[in-house]
C-alpha cells in the first residue's frame, strides 16, 4: 500500500497538537508537515485580531516555508496587517471565511482588480486557504501560497486543509482552557479566593473546590445550589445581595463588589469580599455593542477577614486617643450627633480643663504631663453613668456627654470639679523624684436648646459649652459655670489657684 501523504502528514498534526506541550512549538511542526505533504511554497496562519465593518486586522504568527526564498514571516508588511474590503474579490474572500468555508484559486484565474495584483506582487501562483473556527467564531486563516505551481486544488487538499484547520482549533481551545485553569491556579494561590459560576437558564451552580472549603464542605460538594449558597450569609446581608443580583439579572447593572459577613459549615463567622460579575453571550468579533440576555451569573469569593480585622483596627486607632484611651473629638462629635437625633430635647454637654496644665510640662516634663492627662482620663471614665459621653477632645480639653436632666449634669459637674481638686497625683519629676501634685478644672456646661434653622443641636451645644468654660477661666478657674446661668458662675469662691506642687 503506497503511503498517503496527507493522511500521514493529518496523523502527524494530530499527534503534535494533541500533546499540549509547547502550543508554538506543535504549530509549527504542524505546519511543516503540512508543507511537505503538500510540496507548497508556503504555509502560513493569520489570525484574526479584530474585524469592523470596512477592515480587518489580522497578524501574521505562523509560517513554514519551503526554502528561505518564500520566507515572509519576518516582514513588516504582514505584522498587525491592516486590509480594507476596497476590492469585491477579497470582501467576499472575508465572506466566506466568517461563514467557515474555503477558499482557493489561481491567481491566473482572478479577475483583474486589486487582489490578483496583490497575489502577483508576492508571487504567488495558487492560494488555498480555510478559516480556524474557534468556539463558531472565525480566529484565523490557514493557507498555502504556492509560488512555483499554478496548482488546481482538488477536494481532497482542501478536505485536507479543513481538517488541519480543524485539529489547530481543537488545540487553540485546548490552550485556551489550559491557560484559564493556570490563571485560575495563579489567582486562587496568590488571592485565596473561590468561584462560582451560575447558569441562569438551568440554574446550575458551579463551586470551586476552594469555595467549598471556605464554607467548610468537603470538595467537590453535590448538593450546592444558589439559596442554599446565600444561605451562608448573614441575615443582614442577603437583601442587600440579592438586590444586587437582580439588578443584574435586569440589566441594570453588569456586576457588584461587596463586604458581606458570613457563617461556615461549623457556625465559624468570616468575612467574605464577593466581586460578581454578570455574563451575557456575545460574539467574539461582535461588531456593535448589542449584549444580549445575561447568561451566567459569576464570582470571585475572598475571605476578608484579615483585611476586615485591620480596617476596624485602623477604623477605632482613628477614632480613639492613644494617650488616654478615651474617644477622640471625631469619634465625639458623631456619637453627639447620633445621641442628639434620638433623644433632641433633653441633655447636656460638659467641657472640662484643666487649669495651668502647661506649668506641669514646664516644671515636671512632659512625661509627667501625660500622667497627669492619664489620670484625668481615668476619673473621667469612672465617673460616667451608662448612657453618658466621654472623650479627649485634645491637649487638656475633655467633654463629657450627659443625656440626663440639667440637675444631674450640675450635680456632677460639681462632683467632678472637686475630685479633681481634692486628687493628689504622684507624678515624678525630671530628676526621677517623686512630687506629690494637686490640679484643678474649669468646667463649661450648657444645656441641650431648640436651635435656629440651619444649625444642629450639637454644633450649639459646643459653642455655648465652649463659651461658658472661657467664662469659668475668665472667672478665676476652677469653678463651673453655665452657658444659661445670668449670675457668675458656681463653685468657690477662691482665689486664681495656680498649680499647687507640694513639694
Ligand atoms: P489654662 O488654665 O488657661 O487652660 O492654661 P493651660 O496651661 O492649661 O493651657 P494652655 O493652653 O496654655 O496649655 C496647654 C498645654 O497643654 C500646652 C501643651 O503643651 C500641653 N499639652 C497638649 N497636649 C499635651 C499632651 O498630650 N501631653 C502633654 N504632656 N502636654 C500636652
Ligand atoms: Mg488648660
Ligand atoms: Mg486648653
Amino acid at each position: 500500500m503506497t503511503k498517503n501523504p496527507l493522511l500521514a502528514s493529518l496523523s502527524d498534526c494530530a499527534r503534535l497538537l494533541d500533546t499540549g506541550e509547547d502550543w508554538s512549538e506543535a504549530m509549527r511542526c504542524a505546519l511543516a508537515s503540512v508543507g511537505e505533504a503538500t510540496g507548497v511554497s508556503r504555509v502560513w496562519i493569520f489570525q484574526l485580531i479584530h474585524r469592523a465593518d470596512d477592515h480587518l486586522i489580522q497578524d501574521h504568527i505562523f509560517e513554514h516555508a519551503a526554502t528561505p526564498r518564500w520566507a515572509q514571516l519576518q516582514r513588516n508588511r504582514f505584522r498587525l496587517f491592516r486590509s480594507t474590503f476596497d476590492c469585491p474579490e477579497y470582501q467576499e474572500m472575508v465572506a466566506k471565511r466568517i461563514q467557515g468555508k474555503p477558499v482557493a484559486f489561481r491567481t491566473q484565474d482572478l479577475p483583474l482588480g486589486d487582489l490578483r495584483d496583490d497575489m502577483n506582487s508576492q508571487g504567488i501562483l495558487a492560494m488555498a486557504t480555510v478559516p480556524i473556527m474557534v468556539g463558531g467564531d472565525w480566529w484565523g486563516t490557514l493557507g498555502l501560497d504556492d509560488c512555483e505551481r499554478a496548482v488546481n486544488w482538488s477536494g481532497d487538499d482542501i478536505a485536507y486543509l479543513q481538517t488541519v484547520a480543524g485539529l489547530i482549533a481543537g488545540s487553540i481551545h485546548r490552550e485556551r482552557q489550559n491557560a484559564l485553569s493556570r490563571q485560575f491556579a495563579v489567582l486562587e494561590r496568590s488571592q485565596g479566593g473561590g468561584l462560582w459560576e451560575l447558569d441562569l437558564a438551568t440554574r446550575r451552580l458551579w463551586c470551586s473546590d476552594t469555595l467549598f472549603t471556605m464554607l467548610g464542605y468537603p470538595p467537590p460538594y453535590a448538593q450546592m445550589n444558589a439559596r442554599r449558597l446565600v444561605r451562608h450569609l448573614f441575615a443582614d446581608n442577603q437583601p442587600q445581595v440579592m438586590a444586587a443580583v437582580r439588578a443584574c439579572l435586569e440589566g441594570r447593572s453588569t456586576g457588584f463588589r461587596m463586604d458581606v459577613k458570613a457563617r461556615k459549615l461549623n457556625g465559624e463567622e468570616i468575612w467574605l469580599e464577593l466581586i460578581t460579575d454578570v455574563t451575557a453571550q456575545t460574539s467574539n468579533h461582535q461588531t456593535s455593542s448589542a449584549r444580549d440576555a445575561p447568561q451566567r451569573l459569576a464570582g470571585l469569593v475572598l475571605v476578608a477577614s484579615d483585611r476586615k480585622a485591620r480596617e476596624q483596627a485602623l477604623n477605632e486607632a482613628a477614632l480613639t486617643d492613644p494617650l488616654t484611651g478615651l474617644p477622640n473629638r471625631r469619634a465625639f462629635r458623631d456619637t453627639l450627633e447620633q445621641a442628639l437625633q434620638l433623644r433632641p430635647d433633653r441633655g447636656a454637654l460638659m467641657m472640662l480643663d484643666l487649669d495651668h496644665f502647661k506649668h506641669v510640662n514646664d516644671t515636671l516634663g512632659h512625661g509627667a504631663g501625660d500622667e497627669v492627662l492619664r489620670s484625668m482620663g481615668r476619673l473621667l471614665r469612672a465617673s460616667l453613668a451608662t448612657d453618658d459621653q466621654v472623650a479627649r477632645l485634645g491637649g487638656e480639653e475633655f467633654a463629657l456627654y450627659l443625656p440626663g436632666t440639667e440637675w444631674e449634669a450640675r450635680r456632677k459637674a460639681d462632683l467632678l470639679r472637686r475630685a479633681v481638686e481634692d486628687m493628689t497625683l504622684l507624678l515624678t519629676d525630671l530628676a526621677g523624684e517623686p512630687v506629690p501634685t494637686s490640679l484643678t478644672i474649669s468646667i463649661g456646661l450648657a444645656f441641650v436648646r431648640p436651635v435656629s434653622p440651619g444649625q444642629t443641636v450639637a454644633q450649639d451645644l459646643f459653642t455655648r459649652a465652649d463659651r461658658a468654660l472661657y467664662a469659668a477661666k475668665g472667672r478665676g478657674r476652677n469653678r463651673v459655670v453655665v452657658d444659661s446661668d445670668p449670675t457668675p458662675g458656681q463653685g468657690p469662691v477662691t482665689k486664681d489657684p495656680k498649680l499647687r506642687l507640694a513639694k
